[in-house]
């Protein structure tokens, strides 16, 4: 069994919990962050923790250690858990309360810590692929900040994986592809450009999005940053989707449409090799 990290102590994953009264349990009034370990290093570690500290920003829940200190505080975790391939999932809540709407200032930080352990990242199995459902995107207006309020993410991904698929890709009202339910969305037009929408308060912006930006200048690929709607998707040469925890996945079906031969086409095969021989540099982009 792992052990988890919960307010100051290492405790094992079966003893490890929070108040009833917690306001992550009572309100979802909390964030989260999730890192790929590779290799026993924290992948994007700093532009994790860059986003984590402005989703509480934004929500205004105090950071409840300094960054040295959480920094400490996940290599231990790992450490004791002896991961040197898998995931390292962290959530901060307002704290524990009488429940009432109003957040309450001073209230202490509740931070968790889980670990997961996964095989290393597979550049070869990465080219196999999935199909993606289409699915309206009824989340909330302010998804740019990562908080733990995913149920509609948990609607989504479950329709997909009831009918077969990989993951759902969410339509905004005008039809136009927002992001995956836990991943952003991809597409290689006629042009040999990679597109991906742009970040606003619509979609997460990805950390594992904006290193294959920045792979894919370094490497003389181009992208852009638009919207794109669903009809221009399924008529793309290539699809795929990034996150932290599968990291890039070409996408071989969009509901029915065949995406090009409906296998991994030679851009997301470039992105793969960049994304795997950045992982096992440990680089950060
Ligand atoms: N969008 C959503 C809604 C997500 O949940 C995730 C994964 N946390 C992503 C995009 C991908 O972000 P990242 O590359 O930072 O994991």
């Amino acid at each position: 069994m792992s052990i988890s990290y919960v307010n100051g102590r290492y405790v094992p994953h079966a003893n490890a919990s929070v108040h009833i009264e917690d306001r992550g349990f009572q309100f979802a009034d909390a964030v989260y962050e999730v890192f790929a370990v590779q290799g026993a290093r924290l992948i994007d570690e700093e532009g994790h923790l860059d986003r984590l500290e402005r989703s509480l920003g934004e929500l205004a829940i105090p950071e409840p250690m300094s960054r040295t200190a959480l920094k400490l505080v996940m290599r231990q975790l790992l450490r004791v858990n002896r991961i040197g391939y898998g995931w390292l999932y962290l959530q901060i809540s307002r704290g524990v309360a009488r429940r009432d709407f109003p957040a309450p200032q001073g209230l202490t930080p509740t931070l968790v810590m889980t670990v997961t352990r996964q095989k290393p990242f597979d550049p070869q199995a990465a080219l196999k692929g999935g199909r993606v459902i289409t699915a309206p995107d009824i989340r909330w207006k302010r998804c740019d900040i990562k908080t733990v309020q995913l149920l509609a993410g948990v609607m989504s991904k479950t329709a997909a994986y009831a009918q077969g698929a990989v993951e759902a890709w969410l339509l905004d009202d005008d039809g136009n592809v927002t992001e995956g339910s836990s991943s952003n969305a991809w597409i290689v037009t006629a042009e040999d450009e990679l597109v991906t929408r742009h970040t606003d308060h619509a979609i997460l912006g990805g950390i594992t999005r904006h290193t294959v930006m920045k792979l894919a200048a370094d490497n003389g690929l181009k992208y852009v940053e638009r919207a794109f709607g669903l009809s221009e998707a399924k008529a793309a040469r290539e699809a795929f989707t990034t996150s932290a925890t599968v990291m890039v996945r070409p996408v071989t079906h969009i509901d029915d449409a065949q995406i090009g031969d409906g296998a991994c086409g030679p851009f997301c095969r470039k992105v793969i090799e960049l994304y795997a021989a950045y992982m096992k540099q440990g680089a950060s982009a």
